[in-house]
């Protein structure tokens, strides 16, 4: 199968042409949530970008598999292996079970990715269902001689490591400068090293989360769930794995460093990283109170939001800016994404209407070539839109009459605007109305109440047309003995 993709690839830090290794086969793997709290703008931007790579994929023919993660256990309130659970932590001070912590905030994740469009991946793995596979891992990464057993926990050799391979080759770190900046820290000291980390860490008396295992009772380290899961969906050499920037270092270096020892080679053809969110020019953080949830945007329920931002108004802010780009959130930014997307929709319901000449004053062939150069070079999803815009403005000055369009040519663009924007880029119409939208509910309203003065009048006609014109809008009318009821389709 052919195709012109070219994707920035982390690892070599150059734009490579994508060649997959079993087309039509394409294995993706993709760091998914710790769920430990409500979604947020954060879980956001990977999620969707890596559906856009999922969908484009698609689009081009291959049969994409998708393994996104759930990390329920494991991930540690700090890099250096110490620190309680985020699982188990929350467990404790909302007393739950740390499963049922995982259950709830794994269902908010779904929801908001549902809201969000963001499709489903082929396979979901958690890490708590994989105990037996990461625990005959750490059994191969011992056997090559690059793991260390002590007191019941095993730590990856990182010097050891390093002596053949390069670790640090992804995120560009330099051994050396670990050790010199590494901190002493509280239990390193049954560490070799500092900077070594774990594979599977001996449970203390309270913790929670526990598994027996060759080396006692214990659970996994977090970086090792992604290696294990993988190679157990996609084979031991797969096409891309993707993540946020900030998954680089410590997790996907010791990703490759975990996978290159069980098995003496890279799991790993293309890496991918997205770039992270601010907000106004700030590091998204609790303690700067400028901490968002997908709810909280949704509804608008923060100090932060000026007002409530739907769904498709965040999935198409994160799709304005280049994904190795970093983003800012502003309410201005997201008021001018929103009449954005509006005009896009606009334009594609006056495409819709569009009457045809005998010729075309523009070319629909050469829009629909940008739109798939675009997306060639390396997702390059602003540049789509850009050129969906322009095509906008010649929609417009057809309709005013200014430029013409073949009946043809009003097809083929028809077919190229539901292809790029419903189906690759994901965007669809809301119903933001459904319930919330005051403005709308008052404009139904009004339109009834000139139904029901057309039926005292008995003008059947009008009335029909009315009824007919809102069920094409979605909107169903119920004559009932107490007036009209309406609902969404
Ligand atoms: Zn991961």
């Amino acid at each position: 199968m052919e195709n012109h993709l070219v994707i920035y690839n982390t690892l070599t830090r150059e734009k490579e042409a994508f060649i997959p290794l079993h087309p039509p086969f394409v294995g993706l793997y993709v760091c998914g949530p710790t769920v430990y709290s409500d979604a947020h703008l954060g879980h956001a931007r990977p999620a969707i970008t890596f559906d856009l790579l999922y969908r484009y994929l698609t689009h081009l023919g291959y049969s994409v598999r998708y393994v996104r993660n759930i990390t329920d256990v494991g991930h540690l309130e700090n890099d250096a292996d110490e620190g309680e659970d985020k699982i188990e932590k929350k467990a404790r001070i909302e007393h739950l079970e740390p499963m049922e912590v995982v259950q709830k905030y794994m269902n908010t994740y779904h929801r908001n990715m549902d809201q969000l469009n963001v499709l489903p991946p082929s396979i979901e793995p958690r890490a708590s269902g994989h105990i037996i596979e990461q625990q005959e891992f750490v059994k191969r990464i011992l056997n090559s001689g690059y793991a260390y057993e002590v007191n019941g926990s095993v730590y990856f050799d990182v010097v050891k490591y390093s002596r053949n391979n390069s670790y640090g080759k992804l995120s560009g770190r330099v051994l050396e400068e670990l050790i010199a900046g590494s901190r002493d820290l509280e239990g390193a000291e049954e560490k070799r090293n500092p900077f070594d980390f774990a594979l599977w860490k001996k449970a203390s008396p309270d913790h929670l989360m526990r598994w027996p295992s060759p080396w006692g009772e214990g659970y996994p380290g977090w970086h090792l769930e992604c290696s294990t899961m993988s190679v157990k969906y996609l084979g031991e050499v797969f096409d891309i794995h993707g993540g946020g920037i900030d998954l680089l270092f410590p997790h996907h270096e010791c990703e490759i460093a975990q996978s290159s020892a069980a098995m003496g080679k890279e799991s790993v053809r293309y890496w991918m990283h997205n770039n992270m969110i601010t907000i106004n020019g700030q590091k998204m953080a609790r303690s700067l109170g400028n901490f968002i949830t997908l709810d909280q945007l949704f509804s608008g329920n923060h100090p932060a939001l000026e007002k409530p931002y739907s769904p498709m108004t965040i999935r198409f802010f994160i799709l304005q800016a280049h994904y190795r780009s970093t983003v800012d959130f502003s309410n201005d930014a997201l008021r001018a994404a929103e009449k954005g997307l509006q005009r896009l929709f606009k334009g594609m319901d006056t495409l819709k209407k569009l009457k045809p000449s005998d010729t075309s004053s523009f070319d629909t062939a050469e829009l629909r070539r940008k739109c798939y150069e675009s997306l060639d070079d390396d997702l390059n999803s602003p540049v789509l839109l850009s050129y969906l815009f322009d095509g906008v403005k010649h929609i417009n000055s057809v309709n005013d009459g200014s430029e013409t369009l073949t009946s043809d040519d009003i097809v083929s663009l028809k077919e190229l605007y539901d292809t790029f924007v419903y189906k690759i880029l994901g965007l669809k119409e809301e119903s933001s109305a459904a319930g919330s939208d005051k403005l709308t509910r008052e404009l139904i309203e009004m339109i009834i109440s000139l139904r029901q003065a057309a039926r005292e009048k008995k003008d059947w006609q009008t009335s029909d047309k009315i009824r007919a014109d809102l069920r094409k809008a979605g909107i169903i009318l119920k004559d009932t003995n107490e007036g009209v009821n309406w609902e969404f389709e």
